[in-house]
Order: C-alpha cells, then sequence, then structure tokens
C-alpha cells in the first residue's frame, strides 16, 4: 500500500495531524487551524458528527462544519481530516471536498458499517485512516483496513488511540502497545499514527505519551488541538491549546530508525547475541517446566484432584513477585508473565485430563 501522505500532500515524517475534537463554529474552527498552520501542521483534524457513548451529549454541528472547512481552505493551505461513521458521512465528506477521512474506534468494531462505508467510498482516492476498534481485538482492526482497501482506497493509515478497559488505569484507554506493534508487524506498508489524546484523557500525558510513540517508531501523531481547551464542548480534559502543542513539538525528540555508525552496529549486535542466548536458556527452561506440569496433570487425574489449586497459584504469583523485587523486575510485569505461565499449564493439564485412556491393543 503506498504510503499515506507523501510531501505532495503535504506531509513530512513524523505527520503531525492536529485539530479540535469538534468543529464546534466557525470562529473556532478558523482560530485553530490559523494556530496549528503556524506551527506547520498540514493537516488538521475536527470531528462533524461526535460519537458520544451516551446521548445528551454534544453530539457535533454536522454538515454545517463541511462547509466551514470548504471555505477555510480558499484561505488557509490546510487539508482538513474528518471521522465518517455511516455512508451518508461519506457522501457529504466528498461533495465538500474534505481531503481524508478516517473511521473511529465505535466503527471500527463493526464490519457491517464498516464495509457502508467502503462501499461508499469506491472510486475515491482519498486518503483514509482507520482508527483501532475499542475493544482490544487485532483482528477487527486488520479487517477494517482490509475492507477500505479492497474498496480500492491505496492510501490507508491506522491510528493507534487505546483500548477501553473496565479497569481503572491512569489512562483513558490503555495504549496496550504490543498490538499496534502486531499490526506493524503484519502489515508492514501501512503507516502507523498515535492519537495520545484519546489514549490519554488528560492532556498533561500528551508529551508523554507522544514521545514514546516517536520511540517506537510511529509514523506520527494526531493531537486534539483547541484554542479553550476548558471551554471546549467535547473532551476538554485531553486537548491542548495550539501554545502547548507548540511546545509539546518543540520538546519531541526525533529519533532515526537505524545509524550506520560501525561501532554503534557492532556493539548492538553483541547485545543482541546475548539476548538471543538468554531467550535460548528461557524457552528450554520453559520446555522443562512444560515437562513437570504434564506430570502433575497426570498425578492430579490419576489421583482425582482439580487442576486449579488457587492456594498454590497465589502462592506462585506472591512469590515470584518477591523474587523479582530486588532483582529490579516490575511487579506487573511478572504477574502477566506468570497468568500466561499459568493459562498455559491449566491448557496442557486440561488436555492430560481430557485424554481417553488408550484402548489395550
Ligand atoms: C475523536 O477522534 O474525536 C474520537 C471520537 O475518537 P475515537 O474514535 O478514538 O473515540
Ligand atoms: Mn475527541
Amino acid at each position: 500500500m503506498e504510503i499515506l501522505g507523501n510531501e505532495e500532500n503535504g506531509f513530512s515524517r513524523p505527520w503531525v495531524i492536529a485539530g479540535p475534537c469538534s468543529a464546534e463554529t466557525y470562529d473556532q474552527l478558523y482560530a485553530v487551524t490559523k494556530s496549528v498552520y503556524k506551527l506547520g501542521v498540514k493537516v488538521v483534524r475536527a470531528g462533524v458528527w461526535k460519537p458520544r457513548t451516551r446521548p445528551n451529549n454534544f453530539e457535533g454541528v454536522g454538515a454545517e462544519a463541511l462547509a466551514w472547512m470548504e471555505s477555510i481552505k480558499k484561505e488557509i493551505g490546510v487539508k482538513f481530516a474528518i471521522e465518517v461513521a455511516n455512508a451518508e458521512h461519506v457522501e457529504l465528506a466528498l461533495k465538500y471536498g474534505i481531503d481524508m477521512a478516517w473511521l473511529g474506534a465505535r466503527t471500527t468494531v463493526n464490519p457491517f458499517t464498516v464495509q457502508e462505508i467502503a462501499d461508499a467510498l469506491k472510486g475515491t482516492n482519498i486518503p483514509v485512516m482507520v482508527k483501532n476498534p475499542v475493544n482490544p481485538d487485532l483482528a477487527l482492526w486488520m479487517g477494517c483496513i482490509e475492507r477500505i482497501a479492497n474498496a480500492g482506497i491505496q492510501e490507508i493509515a491506522a491510528i493507534h488511540r487505546g483500548f477501553s478497559s473496565y479497569k481503572k488505569t491512569r489512562f483513558r484507554n490503555e495504549p496496550l502497545w504490543q498490538l499496534p506493534i502486531e499490526l506493524k508487524s503484519r502489515l508492514p506498508g501501512v503507516p502507523l499514527l498515535c492519537d495520545p489524546s484519546h489514549i490519554a484523557g488528560d492532556s498533561s500525558m500528551i508529551h508523554e505519551i507522544s514521545q514514546k510513540a516517536l520511540d517506537l517508531n510511529y509514523d506520527g501523531i494526531m493531537v486534539e488541538t483547541h484554542p479553550d481547551p476548558d471551554n471546549a464542548w467535547s473532551d476538554p480534559k485531553q486537548q491542548v491549546s495550539p501554545g502547548q502543542l507548540a511546545e509539546i513539538l518543540k520538546d519531541l525528540k526525533l529519533r532515526q530508525d537505524t545509524c550506520d555508525d560501525s561501532l554503534f552496529k557492532s556493539q548492538l549486535e553483541e547485545l543482541r547475541n546475548k539476548i538471543d542466548s538468554i531467550d535460548h536458556d528461557l524457552v528450554e527452561n520453559l520446555a522443562n517446566r512444560a515437562k513437570i506440569i504434564e506430570e502433575i496433570g497426570q498425578y492430579k487425574k490419576d489421583n482425582d484432584v482439580t487442576i486449579l489449586q488457587i492456594e498454590r497459584w497465589n502462592k506462585i504469583l506472591r512469590s515470584r513477585k518477591e523474587w523479582g523485587q530486588p532483582l529490579g523486575l516490575n511487579a506487573e510485569f511478572i504477574e502477566e508473565l506468570y497468568k500466561a505461565i499459568h493459562s498455559e499449564s491449566i491448557r496442557k493439564q486440561t488436555e492430560i485430563f481430557n485424554r481417553t485412556p488408550q484402548s489395550p491393543k
């Protein structure tokens, strides 16, 4: 797939897309467009129809904002990107010459809606960005990208905006960085952008999350920017002012994706060899552990004892975290690791429990 936003499209990497959560009034949109354009931003985002989780919230001004965009573009050399959530949105966006569209997290989850949008996009060639679905389901995210690609759209990018979780964390939407990394490895030709605003839910975290995305070699960021964030009609806490955006952009460190220095290369290779050898031992140890699990499974089965022994499991979790702590290992990491090891152990033992006795030959 072609790279979205080549130079000719007004981009240089990393791409910075900025603009308000919602277009509210002509003056608000004009003011923010003018300010971010001065910072070098070439693509302005603005929600026109807002997918609100609960009713009775501001749901966007609708098609009226498309006319504002059309008129602002005559004066300021930017492109506008909006969210489309059904075929009618696509038709209106095209009618008003909107430059780019994105599918929101609540749309990506629904293959029927995605297909409807893909069908409406057929025969056009505007760049389309696909946000991750609200739930951490890589197949849905990829499926949405594939449906858009099958409609003939050539410039497609993915946007990582984090995932809802029942658990309260410091993020509005948990980033689960492993998922976008997996997307990147499965679809290497699809540029990946980060939306730190919806991951954070709080403007104070935008810099930190954007830097992390750039350090993971993302292709760009989409930052919600409002001329007066405190009085925004939607998502006030997470929007930055153009002044704050300027500070963030100034402070972000851009790192190259590789370095040709031969000393760097040889030292990195040496360290990577060490990692390979440690990982080899790790895998061998896991295999040895798995053999003992089989014995345990058989032993429990022979004695009619349940697979799950909750005291033992709690003890494993506690002790492994205690072992890791003086060694500088993060307790959450140990917990995640052991949850994976334990669930595999349960899977293996279940397999043993379900084995029917071999009939005598
Ligand atoms: C948005 O970009 O304003 C938006 C509604 O995002 P998401 O689909 O990520 O919730
Ligand atoms: Mn928003």
